[in-house]
């Protein structure tokens, strides 16, 4: 039997947890539920689900405190996380992506919505988490090459077949980037993940990274921008490029 992919569901409130356990194991999901912070913990250092889904508000922590915690678990940060928010500074927050979640659902919400955020997160994460779906190939239908290739025993990446020659700097970048398409990365996450954070690195690193990316990538593909800028925020992954790179 196929392995359900295991949802770490963390909300106080039993009403909307019920619904949520209902219908993400209709679904095809097996949610795991906890009502506070500390329980969840506990059991993301059990077993790291395939996503955690978090009530910002929670009796004994804040749902962004949780998420810093459970990040720095083993394996927190390949984890994607969304947040289930009823107020507007909180969405905010989440919106302007400081945390580097990969999502936020604002209460009241439909649990059939928060079911299809959770399918299209897991989708766009690269790790196979999902067992029916192969690793897809970014934004190219089946039977075309994939646009990113990532070789990770080579630290090696191609671009629409052809190898890429990078940086260290470089390819920790583009790595992340290309794990997962779409997903924004703040600057501040990028220094922390591809440069370790606790050196002298500042945000102008990062752009000046991304800018020697981009004219490598247009060596390869002229007309296309493959890395998008959210002003104020930071980068993520073009999904939608073409097959071809004309
Ligand atoms: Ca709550």
């Amino acid at each position: 039997m196929a392995l359900k992919p295991r949802i770490l569901l963390v909300e106080d409130e039993s009403g909307i947890a019920d619904t949520l356990q209902y219908v993400l194991s209709t679904d095809g999901f097996a949610p795991v539920w906890c009502s506070t912070a500390e329980e969840a913990i506990r059991q993301f250092q059990t077993e790291p689900p395939a996503l955690a889904v978090l009530d910002v508000g929670l009796p004994d922590m804040n749902g962004f405190e949780l998420f810093r915690r459970l990040q720095a678990l083993p394996g927190g940060n390949q984890v994607p996380m969304l947040f289930l928010t009823a107020r507007s500074d909180e969405i905010d927050r989440v919106v302007g992506l400081e945390l580097g979640a990969d999502d936020y659902i604002a209460k009241p919400f439909s649990p059939r919505e928060l079911v299809a955020r959770v399918r299209t997160i897991l989708r766009r994460s690269a790790r196979p988490v999902v067992p029916a779906a192969a690793p897809a190939p970014v934004a190219t239908p089946a039977s075309a090459a994939p646009v990113f290739a990532l070789d990770e025993e080579r630290h090696q990446i191609r671009f629409y077949g052809r190898a890429l020659e990078l940086s260290r700097y470089e390819y920790g970048v583009l790595r992340l980037l290309v794990q997962k398409p779409g997903r924004v990365f703040t600057r501040d996450e990028l220094l922390l993940q591809v440069w370790g954070g606790d050196n002298d690195s500042f945000d102008r690193t990062v752009d000046a990274h991304i800018k020697t990316l981009r004219a490598k990538l247009k060596t390869v593909a002229p007309t296309l921008e493959p890395i998008r800028t959210l002003r104020g925020t930071g980068y993520a992954l073009n999904e939608e490029l073409p097959a071809t790179p004309a």
